[in-house]
């Protein structure tokens, strides 16, 4: 036997629990659902490449007439495919857990990009790509280096990917009031202003089709925008419809005498 009494105050409060349980249960069934969502677009991510290694080794060990290098090539580039999904996936269930805890450090950024574009130029430049880097000053900054350089990495790979037939990136470093904005500039195939809002949305994708050799796996710029967002970065994105994407984010500049 439970004896409530209805008065005024008593009924206010069972009112507000309600909409709290309410609330509550709206929230965990959004999770479950979400929850549900994610495993099914990683079930279906990780099983597409899957099937098709399976099926191309398959047909040549079978038929030894469709041994040859173009079908090997489907089998390279959907293992690769397969790595990097596998990498995402992870980078993104470790920002999740928080286990990918902030290590700040103090460090020269322009000098760190520009090694890094030398021996992306050296990897890439026999495919014919060509990224620039555009600067006036060193600076050094404040974060987390092996994050920054994720998000920076991701970037290029996405102009790269992207990027039209000049094969060509621009990096471009400005300091302003204290403050160092990196731009990764392509002139390639562009993002429709409906599609923009969505890029940093986790498995968006703007183009669904298999046209691409070594598809996206749609993580990379929500990993981005994840590590941004713990860094209190400013970023964005603008871009043109067949004329190209800029891609950018902000962090303080820190004071540093030359060692
Ligand atoms: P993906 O692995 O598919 O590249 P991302 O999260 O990195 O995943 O990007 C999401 C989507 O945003 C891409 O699928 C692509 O449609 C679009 N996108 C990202 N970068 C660019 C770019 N530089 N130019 C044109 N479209 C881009």
């Amino acid at each position: 036997d439970f004896n409530v009494s209805f008065d005024g105050k008593d009924y206010r409060e069972i009112a507000e629990l309600s909409e709290t349980l309410n609330q509550a249960a709206t929230d965990l069934g959004k999770n479950e659902k979400l929850q549900k969502e994610l495993i099914a677009n990683v079930s279906h991510d990780l099983r597409t490449p899957l099937t098709m290694i399976i099926a191309y080794s398959e047909v040549m060990r079978d038929l030894p007439g469709e041994n040859t290098p173009e079908n090997v090539q489907v089998v390279i580039d959907e293992a690769k495919r397969l790595t990097n999904l596998v990498n995402d996936m992870l980078d993104i269930s470790k920002l999740q857990a928080g286990a990918l805890e902030m290590k700040l450090s103090e460090f020269n950024l322009t000098d760190r990009i520009q090694k890094v574009l030398e021996r992306y130029n050296k990897l890439k430049e026999q495919d014919g790509y060509r990224i620039d880097f555009e600067y006036q000053e060193e600076v050094y900054v404040c974060a987390d280096e092996f994050k920054i350089f994720q998000v920076i990495y991701n970037l290029i790979n996405n102009a790269i990917n992207y990027t039209g037939s000049d094969k060509r990136v621009l990096v471009r470093q400005l300091v302003r009031e204290q403050i160092v904005r990196i731009e990764v500039i392509d002139s390639g195939e562009g993002i429709s202003e409906e599609n923009l809002p969505y890029v940093w949305d986790r498995y968006y994708k703007v183009d669904k089709t298999h046209k691409r050799a070594v598809m996206g796996t749609g993580l990379g710029l929500s990993i981005v925008k994840n590590i941004l967002e713990l860094h209190h970065a400013e970023y964005g994105v603008e871009s043109i419809l067949s004329a190209g994407s800029k891609f950018w984010f902000e962090l303080p500049v820190i004071e540093k005498e030359e060692i």
